[in-house]
């Protein structure tokens, strides 16, 4: 399955196939006539797919040369990018050349960076291999690094030349990454989706999961696909993927970051909902519906106990608030949902 996206400074295709990551190759040959490829990764996903990626390269005359990192949020840094900037020179990359990013989404955000700056850019590709890089951080040209004051402090807007998803890949992830995925994936049923909202409802077992996952897939990246045609660069409409996250960031600045993103935003989805179902802007009963599904996946939903006057701190110096309003995602009711702007002094309304 393909899908094509097509915004005003460029244009590509997502490709989601079940053992997609065999054909790297033969999928790269049709939009890169040069060889030299440089392969940003991590040191997990080498031990796993790196291999089969290096041959299916070299199957069609590309030479790749493998830049392997430390897994985790510490390597989207200023250090690991002068790092990759070290590695590009000595292999000799030009600008015409291709890099290529395997990996979740650390190596995808820095690796894109990488290639946003690296002789003013330089063509990347998107092989995302966490759940959560495939239908989010891969798509939508939103590339970063770390700054010690905060995440994604530093970054761009950068489109890959194309994405290659290849579900199968997911069957190694850790459960505690498959459930933050599956945590966006019920975040994009909320905001745009109700029928996928019941699909996903009917899944029991592991097994429905991952016989489900190439249709899950390709309906997130749809879902987002649509809204970044619409709003390249994050001003209005592209607001309403941020479901859940106000809460959910306030949450992992909280733990330090010890708290899954998704767990982060299943609980921010969760109680946002509970507040504005009480406040009458939410459909009733939308709550309980969300509980459902969460429950289904065995996503745990409760807000720990934290100090709320805290979390309204970390709200406001969210950099997205820095202009001084919220903009706040509300459901209307499950599958449609809404921007509320919400001025400082009455964050209490929806944070107490
Ligand atoms: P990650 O890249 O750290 O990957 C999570 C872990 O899974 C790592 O240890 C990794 O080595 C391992 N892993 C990756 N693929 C695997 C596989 N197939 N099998 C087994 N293990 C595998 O984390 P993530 O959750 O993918 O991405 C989080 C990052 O994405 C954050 O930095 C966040 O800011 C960013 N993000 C960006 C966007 C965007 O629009 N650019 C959107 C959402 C999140
Ligand atoms: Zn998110």
């Amino acid at each position: 399955k393909s899908i094509s996206v097509n915004l005003k400074s460029s244009k590509y295709d997502i490709d989601i196939e079940n053992g997609l990551l065999d054909d790297v190759g033969f999928e790269i040959r049709k939009i890169y006539k040069g060889t030299k490829i440089a392969v940003v990764t991590d040191e997990n996903v080498y031990k796993l797919y790196g291999k089969t990626v290096e041959k299916s390269l070299e199957k069609y005359s590309f030479k790749p040369h493998l830049v392997i990192l430390k897994p985790g949020e510490d390597s989207k840094s200023i250090d690991t990018l002068q790092n990759l900037y070290d590695n590009f020179l000595e292999f000799r990359l030009s600008r015409t050349d291709l890099i290529i990013a395997l990996g979740g989404g650390v190596i995808g955000d820095l690796t894109g960076f990488a290639a946003a700056t690296y002789l003013r850019g330089i063509d990347y590709v998107q092989i995302p291999t966490t759940l959560l890089a495939q239908i989010d951080s891969s798509i939508g040209g939103k590339v970063a690094v770390n700054l010690r004051q905060g995440k994604n402090l530093i970054g761009s807007f950068y489109q890959p030349k194309k994405v290659i998803i290849d579900p199968l890949a997911i069957k190694t992830l850790p459960d505690e990454q498959l459930k933050a995925g599956i945590s966006e994936v019920i975040k994009y049923a909320c905001i745009k989706d109700e029928q996928f909202f019941n699909y996903l409802m009917e899944i029991k077992t592991k097994k429905d999961l991952f016989n489900s996952l190439e249709h899950i897939i390709y309906t997130c990246c749809n879902i987002k696909k649509e809204i970044v045609e619409i709003d390249e660069k994050d001003n209005d409409i592209r607001m309403i993927l941020n479901f859940g996250h106000t809460l959910a960031h306030a949450l992992e600045k909280h733990f330090d970051y010890k708290i899954t993103h998704g767990q982060a935003v299943a609980i921010g989805m969760h109680y946002i909902t509970n507040k504005t179902e009480e406040l009458g802007y939410t459909k009733q009963g939308s709550k309980y519906e969300l509980e459902k599904l969460l429950e289904n996946f065995n996503i745990n939903y409760n807000l720990p106990n934290v100090d709320m006057e805290e979390i309204r701190e970390y709200v406001l110096l969210d950099k997205k608030n820095m202009s001084g309003n919220l903009n706040l995602v509300i459901l209307r009711k499950i599958g449609e949902a809404f921007i509320q702007s919400v001025p400082a002094e009455r964050i209490n309304l929806f944070f107490s």
